[in-house]
């Protein structure tokens, strides 16, 4: 029996939310823009672009999208964030600017802008064995790293020196880098693999 076809929110409030829409579009997603509670809660999955993660915060909480997309994270929806995605769904933030709040979600703590000046943005490949037979292209942006990762969460990727860049706890995914810039579709596609499981 076929299942349900899950719809896709990506959080469309800032950041680069146009690379998310193109690459799940490609692969035959359907896909809403979500700005506003009506349409999140239509929605079965939710990305979390890269951006700038205090921003994102503020106008979700602006826009009242805060509250529901915690209920429906603590409810066992799948998300999936890159980057400042991945700052939302830390549930503990090491550094962020004073009153910044995340969603919550990855029982890890997140350290943002973790490379430094002189080094803020690379591309490298990344093995990411779970997810992948090949390595993934990576492009990190002024990019976070994952310092502390409690029980229960998955580390799917690290960088040569060991540093974490990539989780997983159930349907909740969190990567530092953009694999959407790079063309590299691996890791949504093992996301949207997990979602359709989920709205079966
Ligand atoms: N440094 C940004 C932040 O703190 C994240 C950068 C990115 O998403 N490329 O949110």
């Amino acid at each position: 029996m076929a299942g349900k076809t899950p719809v896709i929110g990506v959080l469309a409030l800032q950041g680069d939310v146009r690379e998310h829409v193109a690459l799940l579009t490609e692969l035959g997603e359907h896909v809403v823009e979500v700005r506003t509670p009506e349409q999140f809660a239509g929605v079965d999955a939710l990305v979390i672009p890269g951006g700038e993660s205090s921003v994102i915060d503020k106008l979700t909480r602006l826009f009242d999208l805060r509250e529901p997309i915690r209920a429906r994270l603590a409810a066992g929806m799948p998300a999936f964030g890159t980057c400042a995605g991945l700052i939302m769904l830390a549930d503990r933030l090491a550094d962020g600017i004073e009153g910044q709040q995340t969603f919550g979600g990855l029982d890890v703590t997140v350290q943002r802008n973790a490379f430094g000046a002189q080094v803020d943005s690379f591309e490298t490949e990344l093995a990411m064995p779970a997810v992948c037979d090949r390595p993934v292209r990576a492009a990190f942006i002024r990019a976070p790293i994952v310092t502390e990762v409690g029980d229960g969460v998955d580390v799917l990727g690290q960088l040569d020196d060991g540093r974490i860049v990539a989780v997983q706890s159930g349907n909740v995914i969190g990567i530092s880098f953009h694999p959407e810039v790079e063309g590299e579709t691996a890791i949504h596609e093992y996301f949207l693999t997990r979602v359709h499981a989920h709205v079966h």
